[in-house]
């Protein structure tokens, strides 16, 4: 019983994990346009959406 339980335990911090890694990177690698709110490549200086111009956050290069 107890390996099973264990066993879970593991599979749910791998889930987590990989919840927190991917969140993570889409913060990193992408910004949301402010209106529309579609997600954009950092490297975009327009929304592919409706081609509003993406303001860089401040404190990031
Ligand atoms: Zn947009």
């Amino acid at each position: 019983m107890y390996e099973i339980l264990s066993f879970l335990g593991f599979m749910v911090l791998i889930l987590v994990s990989g919840v927190f890694a991917t969140n993570i990177y889409c913060r990193i690698a992408y910004n949301w346009c402010s209106g529309c709110g579609a997600m954009n490549a950092k490297r975009r200086v327009q929304c592919r959406k409706c081609s509003a111009v993406m303001t860089p956050q401040a404190g990031k290069g």
